[in-house]
């Protein structure tokens, strides 16, 4: 089953022998020890992958998948991990004891078991960070919050965007609007399609029915978001979820990678750079979306027109901050697991999987209380898709992205001139034409420092 069909049951069921087995039998996949274990097919990609390495000159498989990453050495992945371990590891102790506080107070004879989690995250929540997604809806309207996007790109680089009507789309849902710069120039074409359908692919994405490419005189993009926002009923406006608010951004975020571009080979346009980089531009533009100042200048109510009150937006900033010690600590567990399984040299004997993942979960003290965000046995990421040696890169293009929107913060003026025009020029232009590191560099004026994101997660011993 997926992950997400246990929670629900996790969190309602009162049975706690229930919760144990379902638990139980969703972290022992593929390791039962029957037909379908996984135990030995992952030791066996692993050692083949470090043999593969060391036939090319690498010492391991990480070593040859970083060479064109931003991070370039394992040491480097390592480092970052580690720094964000201890303050997450900190908080998911803090969590432990505020849902233990919990099973006293009912007077339950137990201790806090990692199957009692989502049933009593929930209670702490409820408690603590109660935040009624309802009553912020009315204030999110899908053309409201498009308003707000289109907006913080005016703000920020002068863009403009104009609702064509006279172009057929592949569907009636899809929107399209030409987008030009701030001299009046085009730059290309977006098209928004944002409502569920039966036969859509669940997600949300970004991609592009025409790149851009300087080579043989001006070729200017044609790129389109996919959401899966429910559609409007009756004759209300289509109402988002600020979790759909986030991905529109997002989503908006690779949208302006691919319409800014600005280079002379297309395969270089774009979206084209390491997997660790290129979530930064769409992840960075996620903040503008939680900044008060904005959201005050589009969420307005659609009924009454009012403006979304503070109270609201102080409700929605602190359940940002909700569970982060559980959701780093089970994500760098798994990011780690991935970083030892692809570390391993070709000399080497084929691990016990069970054996190699206890230890390397033991090395950094993780709690009994929390396991890896997937087991070896059914880390597909990572054995099954192109994410090995990669499963930081999302933490990664967080710290980007939180690092990036302090520089904005420290100035006091989120739309800054300078930087904006910076954040334009070395990112969203150059796709993949130079070193990732380099293009962040050129930003900033430094490297990435992780303070900033254990502010964002609530991560830096401020959150009670
Ligand atoms: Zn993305």
């Amino acid at each position: 089953p997926h992950r997400s069909s246990m929670y629900p049951f996790l969190t309602e069921s009162n049975r706690r022998d229930l919760r144990e087995q379902l638990y139980t039998a969703y972290v022992q996949r593929g390791d039962n020890d029957n037909e379908t274990d996984n135990k030995e097919v992952a030791a066996r990609i692993a050692k083949l992958r470090a043999e593969r390495a060391q036939l090319m000159g690498y010492e391991s498989h990480a070593h040859f998948v970083l060479e064109e990453r931003m991070l370039k050495t394992p040491a480097e992945v390592y480092d970052l991990l580690m720094q964000l371990w201890k303050p997450a590891l900190e908080r998911a102790k803090v969590e432990v004891a505020d849902m233990q506080a919990v099973v006293d107070a009912e007077g339950g004879d137990f201790e806090i078991a990692a199957w009692d989690w989502w049933q009593y995250s929930e209670k702490v929540r409820v408690a603590k960070y109660d935040l009624d997604e309802a009553a912020l809806k009315p204030y999110l309207s899908l053309d409201n919050v498009l308003n707000g996007v289109f907006a913080t790109t005016n703000k920020l680089w002068g863009l403009t965007f104009t609702e064509i009507f006279d172009i057929n789309l592949y569907h009636p849902d899809a929107r399209v609007w030409e987008v030009k710069d701030k001299d009046g120039s085009h730059l290309g074409i977006f098209i928004g399609d944002y409502f569920t359908r039966s036969n859509k692919r669940g997600g949300a994405w970004m991609s592009s029915f025409r790149g851009q490419s300087n080579l043989d005189g001006s070729q200017r993009p044609i790129v389109v978001n996919v959401c899966n926002f429910p559609a409007p009923v009756g004759d209300d406006p289509a109402l988002l979820s600020f979790g759909n608010v986030t991905t529109l951004f997002h989503e908006f975020g690779h949208a302006m990678h691919g319409i800014l571009t600005n280079v002379t080979y297309g395969s270089m346009a774009g979206t084209s750079g390491p997997r660790d980089f290129t979530e930064f531009p769409a992840q960075i533009l996620e903040h503008w979306a939680s900044e008060p100042e904005i959201l005050k200048s589009f969420a307005t109510h659609y009924q009454t027109g009012e403006v979304i009150p503070d109270e609201l937006i102080d409700k929605l900033l602190k359940a940002s901050k909700f569970n982060q010690g559980f959701a780093n600590t089970e994500y760098l567990a798994a990011s780690l697991l991935d970083m030892d399984w692809h570390t391993i040299t070709a000399e080497e004997e084929l691990k016990d999987a069970d054996a190699f993942e206890e230890a390397s979960l033991t090395k950094i003290g993780l709690i009994g209380e929390i396991a890896p965000r997937y087991r070896s046995t059914y880390f597909s990421h990572i054995f099954a898709g192109g994410y090995a040696s990669g499963y930081y890169s999302y933490v990664h293009s967080a710290v980007l992205d939180s690092d990036g929107f302090a520089a904005f913060k420290a100035t006091g003026d989120v739309f800054n001139p300078e930087l904006a025009a910076k954040l334009r020029m070395h990112v969203y232009e150059k796709g993949s034409t130079e070193e990732a590191m380099e293009l962040y560099k050129q930003f900033r004026g430094r490297e990435a420092e992780i303070d900033a994101l254990l502010k964002v997660r609530g991560l830096d011993g401020s959150s009670d």
